[in-house]
């Protein structure tokens, strides 16, 4: 409750920024890091000792560890269970740790596994009845594509159904087709997730080693019964992997992975929009700009949770795609 109250003294939405540690790899000396900062500043290094300094509700500099960006986290998780939509969001270039932050690796599991550990741990501790739901999808060159279900292999396999995006009279919105699992526990919510993991559209690009092209996108419902009414409510929060933000045009590539990298672009500045109008308590909020929007409109805005964990890159050479995404982070607070 206190939690809560905190969280609407400081409004719905807030923006932090994670540094990515230089690793090992990297690390060849004359490396002169172009991110400093405190607990809420990020500070940039540009040439002839000026520096620009952009401000966030808090910045996880490159030692943090998985732990403490769940801390932070962790308050929005909460909010779900009190009757609250949230949104977590994983933003930046690609190679900057979005997925690490998401995902994590076997040793240090990111938000996604924990948000999932949490949320089961205070569903059974209120005592409360709960019925807890897990779906996955990707939004892939303006597409909705179901990760639970897998692609068929052979041309006489039947075609997954379309998904397709509704919104009901009072603001819903429900996304046909879409398969949501039961859950009974956070062993079975994790094996799905590694599933619609495995099952992700990922391609090389010039920036990176691997990166996504896509959304990645994990929807986690809750619907609890308030015994004595016998009155149901469902809440949901999604954990969204985004899409690499870099400009396409920086990053030389053409044909299919150009217009990969143009529709991660549209969207992302749709959802920029949108977060930006929802801050400026615009009358109009842009939603219908992208499948991406549409998808979340119930879960952005009103009173929903938001987070917006802006990721950079501590190497000089990122210092474009660095602004970029410092500027995005400015635009959305
Ligand atoms: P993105 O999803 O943004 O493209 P990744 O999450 O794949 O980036 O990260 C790129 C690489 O950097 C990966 O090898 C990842 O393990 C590593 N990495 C990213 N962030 C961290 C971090 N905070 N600590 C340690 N390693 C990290
Ligand atoms: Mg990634």
């Amino acid at each position: 409750q206190i939690l809560n109250e905190f969280l609407d003294l400081k409004g719905n939405i807030r923006v932090f920024c994670r540094i990515r540690p230089i690793t090992s790899g990297e690390n060849c000396g004359h490396l002169r890091p172009v991110v400093a900062s405190d607990s809420n500043k990020v500070v940039l290094k540009l040439m002839n000792s000026k520096s620009k300094s952009y401000n966030f509700d808090k910045v996880l500099h490159p030692g943090s560890s998985q732990d403490e960006v769940f801390t932070e986290v962790e308050p929005i998780i909460k909010s779900v269970l009190d009757g609250y939509n949230a949104c977590i969001f994983a933003y930046g270039q690609t190679g900057t740790g979005k997925t690490f932050t998401m995902e994590g690796d076997e040793d240090t599991p990111g938000i996604v596994p924990r948000a999932m550990e949490a949320l089961f741990k205070q569903a059974v501790d209120s005592n409360r009845a709960f019925l807890i739901s897990f779906s996955m999808l990707e939004i892939y060159m303006g597409n909705l594509k179901d990760l639970l279900v897998p692609k068929p292999t052979k041309a006489t396999y039947p075609m997954p159904p379309c998904l397709s995006i509704q919104t009901d009279p009072t603001g819903g919105v429900e996304i046909d087709n879409l398969v949501a699992i039961k859950v009974n526990d956070f062993n079975q919510a994790l094996r799905l997730y590694r599933l619609g993991c495995r099952f992700r559209s990922t391609a090389s690009t010039n920036s990176n080693l691997t990166s996504s092209r896509s959304h990645c996108m994990i929807r986690v419902a809750i619907t609890c019964f308030n015994a004595p009414e016998r009155r149901r409510e469902t809440n949901k929060i999604w954990l969204v992997d985004l899409g690499g933000s870099e400009r396409v045009l920086k990053t030389k590539a053409w044909g299919k992975r150009l217009n990969e990298g143009k529709a991660i672009n549209l969207s992302l500045s749709a959802l920029g929009d949108v977060i930006s109008a929802l801050q400026r308590k615009r009358h109009h909020i842009p939603y219908r700009n992208s499948k991406l929007t549409q998808v979340l409109k119930d879960s952005l805005g009103n009173d929903s949770k938001t987070i917006m964990l802006v990721h950079v890159s501590p190497k000089e050479e990122d210092l474009c795609e660095t602004i970029c995404s410092l500027n995005f982070a400015t635009r959305v607070k």
